[in-house]
Parts: structure tokens; sequence; C-alpha cells
């Protein structure tokens, strides 16, 4: 086909149209994951955002990562152990009821069992292992999507091109690829995907604490919704979930106001000295059924949304990303696009991506009712987890390995 894409980051007014074997959409990390992993092949490969390059760089959320997704993110080159915060043990409990449960890597053998990370850190690590190791990927930013059809042969997008100057209309640009690879995060409304509205929002930010968190991460779940401490170089990345209502207005108290709410939740156990700004997040559940169309799939959160509670989706996406690469590097047929090779990819994520959507949705639910019953086999099934190593044993698998985890 014709010929090459050239700009990354600059304009250009003329028409333009130009051809690859698979065209990514959205370069989150999900989306810099999967072109990090098709360097080895012989794919021409672009990755397109509808932001500017390095828009993740305000981006307040912290991320766990299992122990298997830091395996996975060293075999891309793209692992920043400057960046990482490990995890050594968890402590699980309920506010206003009994039962708590702790995991510990040492039980496992391992140093730890997982990691935090910043979102922009590990963004940046993808941005720059791509310029190191993945130096044929094309790159376009800044470009909106206009449409996308396709072909018995391949897909064809239409890009919206930003004008040359201020009043200028810049003739839209057309691609063809064989295979475009959604990954552009979160649906917004779109019939092919369930939708579920946990009515909560995480507000998230990073405080310090007193004492030193010694590497522990902290899952309490409340009536409102659950709440996270996950160690973060020296302070914790706070995820605490709750109403929407109550979500403005923490958001509008001041640090001290903040810091007491905090404190609330955790009585004596620990303290709180300082915050940084807050955000807030609304949560749903957002599925496509439906992983693949002629010449399209979907990965990452565009494929799944899933509350962040025991922080499964960028670990889930990465796995995607990583299940599809496999899949087109074996594909013999020199089509990236080729049906029979994503049915197969479709058909290898079911297992893992439904268990850890039921894994997760039924944390939420479970935990997310007050009724007095449900708050004591709550707490039972905790002391359960304490007591009985192999129901212990089968949590801390999910957070340690997540697909692996599942017989
Ligand atoms: C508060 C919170 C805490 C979380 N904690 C964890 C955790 O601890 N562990 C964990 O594993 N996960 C966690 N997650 C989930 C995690 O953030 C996501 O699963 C992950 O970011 C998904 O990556 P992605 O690349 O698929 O999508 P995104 O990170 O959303 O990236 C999508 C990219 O696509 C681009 N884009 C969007 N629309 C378009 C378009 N139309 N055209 C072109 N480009 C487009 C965007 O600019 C962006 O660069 C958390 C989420 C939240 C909200």
């Amino acid at each position: 086909m014709s010929e090459q894409l050239k700009d990354t980051e600059s304009t250009t007014g003329a028409s333009d149209e130009s051809s690859v074997d698979v065209a990514i959409i959205g370069a989150g990390p999900v989306g810099m994951a999967l072109a990090l992993a098709l360097a080895a092949g012989p794919q021409r490969v672009l990755l397109l955002d509808s932001r500017a390059r390095a828009a993740w760089s305000g981006d307040p959320r912290a991320l766990a990562l299992a122990h298997g997704s830091r395996q996975l993110l060293e075999h891309l080159g793209a692992w920043n152990t400057a960046a990482a915060t490990a995890i050594e043990s968890i402590h699980v409990s309920q506010r206003g009821g009994f039962g708590r449960t702790l995991i510990d890597a040492r039980e496992y053998g391992i140093a730890a069992l997982g990691y935090v990370m910043r979102y922009r850190d590990l963004a940046a690590t993808l941005d720059a292992s791509i310029d190191a190791h993945s130096t044929a990927t094309q790159r376009l930013y800044s470009r909106t999507v206009l449409g996308i059809t396709t072909d018995s042969e391949a897909a064809e997008i239409t890009l919206a091109e930003p004008a040359a100057a201020a009043g200028n209309t810049a003739a839209p640009r057309r691609i063809r690829a064989r295979l475009v690879v959604h990954a552009e995060g979160t649906p917004a409304s779109d019939p092919a995907v369930r939708v579920y509205d946990y009515r909560q929002h995480a507000i998230v930010a990073e405080v310090r604490p007193v004492p030193g968190h010694q590497h522990r991460a902290w899952e309490r779940f409340t009536p409102n919704g659950p709440l996270a401490l996950l160690p973060l170089a020296e302070d914790y990345s706070l995820v605490f979930t709750v109403a929407p209502e109550e979500a403005a207005r923490l958001l509008d108290l001041d640090e001290e106001a903040f810091l007491a709410a905090l404190r609330a939740q955790f009585g004596s156990r620990l303290d709180f000295v300082a915050s940084s700004p807050r955000a807030s997040f609304p949560l749903a559940l957002r599925v496509r059924e439906q992983l693949v169309d002629p010449r399209q799939v979907w990965i990452g959160n565009a494929a799944q949304s899933l509350h962040p509670v025991s922080g499964q989706g960028f670990n889930l996406g990465l796995r995607d990303a990583w299940a599809l690469a496999a899949a087109l590097l074996a594909n013999a047929s020199g089509d990236a696009g080729d049906a029979a090779t994503l049915d197969s990819y479709a058909r290898a994520r079911r297992l893992d991506r439904k268990g850890s959507i039921a894994f997760t949705d039924g944390i939420v639910r479970v935990f997310g009712n007050d009724l007095a019953p449900l708050r004591i086999a709550r707490g039972l099934g905790l002391l359960a987890l304490d007591v009985l190593p192999p129901l212990r044993h089968f949590v801390a698998r999910r957070m340690i390995w997540g697909a692996r985890a599942w017989p």
C-alpha cells in the first residue's frame, strides 16, 4: 500500500493515506505495552492517541502491580525499580465488624506480593522503552478518530488532523490497518458495553503515615466502600471509596479536616500527618461482551473497566496485551487481522477475564452491604481466610499471579 507515516507530534495539512499491520488506538499503559511486545515481530505498528504525548504526567493514580506483572514488564524491558515500592504484606479488615486477615509474602517464598507505582511513572517508563526497544513503532498524538470502516482486507481509520494554523481546516487523514486494537481506556456509552454503576467515587491522594508503612498495605472494608492504603516511597497511596456526595464533601475539606476523616476510618492503628491534593474518579463496571469484531479487537480498560478494589484493572489489561502479542507473533498467515487468530485470542482470555471481573465485583458487592447478618458473614469469611491457609492462598495467588492463579 501507499506511503509511510512520518510525523509524531507535528501537524500536517495534506490528506494522507498510509498503511500499517496493527493500529493501536490509545497510547495508555496497555496500548504501549502491546506496542513494546510486538517489537519482536515483523508487524508495522502505529500507536495513536487523542491526547498529547505525556498527557499522563498529571495523572494522580498509583497502581498496585502484581508480582506477575513485574515479570511481564521485565520481559518488555519496562520495569522501573526506582519507581516501585514493594508490598510485603497486606492487612485486610472490615470497619464495625470482627475478623481480619494478614497475607505475607514470606509465606510464598517471594520478596514481595506486588509493587506500587504511580501511573505516570509506569507510563513514562513504557514510553521511554518504546523509544529504546521499538524504534520502528510509528506514533501519532493529539489525533481524533472520526470513524472506522472495515472491508475484507483491512480496517480504515479516518483521523481528524490538527489544523496547521488557526482558522485553517486540515483534511482528514486515512490509515489502513490489517488490525485495529482498541486500547483507548474506559468506554463512553456504547450499546456493546454492559455497565453497572457502583454509585461510588474513589478519592485518591498520597498521605504520610506515622509510623512508617514498613511495606504493609491495608485494605479496609467500610459500609461506604473499600479503603486501600498502598505503600508508595515514604507515603501511602490512598484509594478512599465513598458515595458521590461524600466524595464532593471530602474534596472540599482542608487538609487537616481530610486527615481527621481518614483517621476516623482507622482508629488508633495508623496516624496520618500530611496529604497531597486529592482527586476523584467515578466507579462503574463496564464490560464489552464481545472482544473481537472483524479486523478489530478490544484490550485493557476498553475491554473491561473494573472497580479498583484489589487492584486488578491494569494487571488484567497487561495480560490482555501480552496474550494478544503472543497470538499475533505466532500467526503465520502474515495477516494481523486474521479472524481465526482473533477468535483464539478471545477464547484464551475468557477465564482470566471472567474470573477477574467476578472476583472484583463480588468483593465490592459482598463488602458494600451493611446489613448485620452480612457483616457477621464477612467477619466469618475474614476469620476463615486467616485460619484456613488454602483459602488464604487462593486469594494471595490471585494478587501475586493473576491469571495463573486460576485452577
Ligand atoms: C482510582 C483508581 C485506582 C486504580 N488502581 C489500580 C491498581 O491498583 N492496580 C491496577 O492494576 N489497576 C488499577 N486501576 C485501573 C487502571 O488504572 C486501568 O486498568 C489502566 O489504566 C488501564 O490502562 P489502559 O491503557 O487500558 O487505559 P487508560 O489508562 O485509560 O489509557 C487509555 C489511553 O487512550 C487514550 N484515548 C482515550 N480515548 C481515545 C480515543 N478516542 N482515541 C485515541 N486515544 C484515546 C487516552 O488518552 C489514554 O492515553 C485503578 C483505576 C482507578 C480509577
